[in-house]
């Protein structure tokens, strides 16, 4: 059981719950904001051209997207498993990622619920560069439209798993564990 995906919100506390996760699991943590940030920090191409978009709130193409998912997937520490954190966020992601994992699936995908003023206050109160209100409000819009439609993609599949996003990161860590280990 360590195909697994994240869901929720920005500001559902993804981030922090993925890295207590990779530790339990011994699994790669694949972030794909991560590895834009990456890029923008090195000033690569693919770095210039995700930072405006990046600012903006905006989700890049999910061409680029697709193909720095399937070139880290092809890697040897994912072959036994993986944790993908922010991807997919559309449908055209979550197809391309079915494709790619094809004959395989993933085990679980897991969406940490937490409600919107609650990620609002989160995300302001981190005050990362592209988390201005503006940007904020266009990526809750985002997530309702693109990303929150694939909670039935998951869950048509049988792999879904929501779980209370609120309470303390060790009390959110336990909800996560106990229903990927209730599939095992
Ligand atoms: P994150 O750290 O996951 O919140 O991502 C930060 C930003 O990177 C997002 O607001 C998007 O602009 C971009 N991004 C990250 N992952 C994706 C994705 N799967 N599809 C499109 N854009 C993404």
């Amino acid at each position: 059981m360590t195909r697994l995906v994240i869901l929720g919100k920005q500001g559902a506390g993804k981030g922090t719950q993925c890295a207590l996760l990779v530790d339990h699991f011994g699994i790669p943590h694949i972030s794909t904001g991560d590895m834009l940030r990456a890029a923008v920090s090195e000033g690569t191409e693919l770095g210039l051209k995700a930072k405006v978009i990046m600012d903006a709130g905006d989700l890049v193409s999910d061409d680029l997207i697709l193909g720095i998912v399937e070139e880290r997937l092809a890697e040897p520490d994912a072959e036994n498993g993986f944790l993908l954190d922010g991807f997919p966020r559309t449908d055209a992601q979550a197809q391309g990622l079915v494709e790619m994992l094809a004959p395989q699936g993933i085990d679980i995908a897991i969406d940490i619920e937490v409600p919107d003023d609650v990620v609002t206050q989160r995300m302001l109160a981190r005050g990362r560069d592209d988390d201005t209100p503006e940007a904020i409000q266009r990526r809750l819009q985002l997530y309702q439209e693109e990303t929150a439609p694939l909670l039935d993609f998951f869950s048509s599949r049988g792999v879904l798993a929501a779980v209370d996003g609120l309470g303390t990161e060790q009390e959110v860590q336990s909800r996560i564990i106990s229903a990927i280990e209730s599939r095992d």
